[in-house]
């Protein structure tokens, strides 16, 4: 597979990175639009510099099977978040973080980035992962325009939870190769309330209408493997406080229903929340959402299984696994120890 950011020009890729960097200087590079110096040490909501950093960065099974194959997601799991959602299941490292104390200046940590992507690359892995990637993107494309020059040729998957900001996704059009984003809330207030941040609806839907103009709907080459396009995912809450039918809606009618779709049913009372947040879905809630998806005509549904024990929860005080049930995965399917 080849990835689209080779075959943009070295110096249109160098130039990328420059201009989203230079959104660093008062940063507005997702919609909280903080206007802080960033190239300065200042920070906003996100708690980042402009030094790029990456909690854990391991080959992942636990996304759709035309994105893990036999080998895994290269995922970089990216330090903090522009969201604060009070049942994160990565809360360790979106939000517990601490401080850098490295002394590394903002080129090394890209470096370091681009030795990651490329150790990913060698271990077999099908794409590279940006998980929560949203505030730190001109960070990665530095870190991509280094990592290309090493030789980095696997596709870029943009995993984010939907909250981008449009002149920032732009500067992605022609890299990206499979867009990700998880389309979390239908109502702004719901939004404000639990995952601190403002306009949530007006922006991811923004977001994802111009993923699809840069990707169209996923499309799956004959080894089952994706090859570009963007798969939409919604992770249904407790009594539909997601507002799943609003969301599908939006999807079916502003987008298309030839869209890949997938229903998560994986959430866990985690973190800190509160009632009605505090108990997972149920069987019914699941199946309601399904029902909405086949009548709104989706051609193309990932479902998960209702199983606790199937929802691979991760720790990432384990930076080098921290998805237990991947281990095994891991050994079987790539030859790795
Ligand atoms: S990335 Fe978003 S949250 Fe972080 S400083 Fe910039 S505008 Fe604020």
């Amino acid at each position: 597979m080849s990835a689209r950011y080779l075959k943009l020009s070295r110096a249109e890729l160098e130039s990328r990175a420059q201009q989203a960097y230079d959104i660093y200087r008062e940063c507005r590079v997702c919609p909280h639009a903080c206007g802080v110096d960033r190239t300065q040490g200042q920070t906003g909501f996100c708690g980042q510099t402009d030094l790029l950093r990456v909690s854990s960065s391991v080959r992942h099974f636990g996304e759709e099977p035309p994105l893990v194959g036999k080998a895994g997601v290269g995922n970089l799991f990216v330090t903090a978040c522009n969201m604060r959602c009070d049942y994160c299941q990565n809360f360790q490292i979106s939000q517990l973080w601490r401080s850098a104390t490295e002394a590394m200046s903002a080129e090394e940590s890209w470096q370091a980035a681009a030795h990651q992507m490329l150790r990913l690359q060698e271990e077999g892995a099908h794409f590279i992962g940006w998980v929560s990637p949203s505030h730190v993107v001109p960070g990665l494309l530095k870190s991509l325009s280094l990592a290309r020059e090493m030789g980095l040729g696997i596709p870029i998957i943009y995993n984010t939870n939907g909250y981008d900001a449009l002149p920032t996704l732009k500067l992605l059009d022609g890299v990206v190769d499979i867009y990700l984003p998880d389309l979390k809330y239908a109502h702004s207030a719901t939004a404000k309330g639990i995952s601190h941040i403002h306009e949530y609806p007006e922006f991811s839907r923004q977001a994802v209408l111009e993923m699809y103009r840069q990707v169209g709907p996923l499309e799956i080459g004959e080894d089952g493997l994706a090859r570009q396009g963007l798969l939409v995912r919604h992770l249904l809450l407790p009594e539909d406080i997601a507002g799943t039918w609003e969301t599908l809606c939006f999807i079916a009618l502003e987008l298309s229903p030839t869209v890949p779709l997938s229903l998560m049913s994986q959430y866990r009372p985690v973190h800190k929340v509160t009632s009605p947040l505090d108990r997972e879905i149920t069987q019914e809630e699941y199946e309601s959402a399904i029902a909405m998806a086949r009548e709104l005509g989706f051609e193309n549904l990932y479902l998960q299984s209702m199983e606790a024990i199937m929802h691979n929860l991760p720790d990432f005080e384990n930076t080098e696994n921290p998805f237990p049930l991947d281990r095994t995965h891991n050994q079987e399917n790539a030859g790795v120890s």
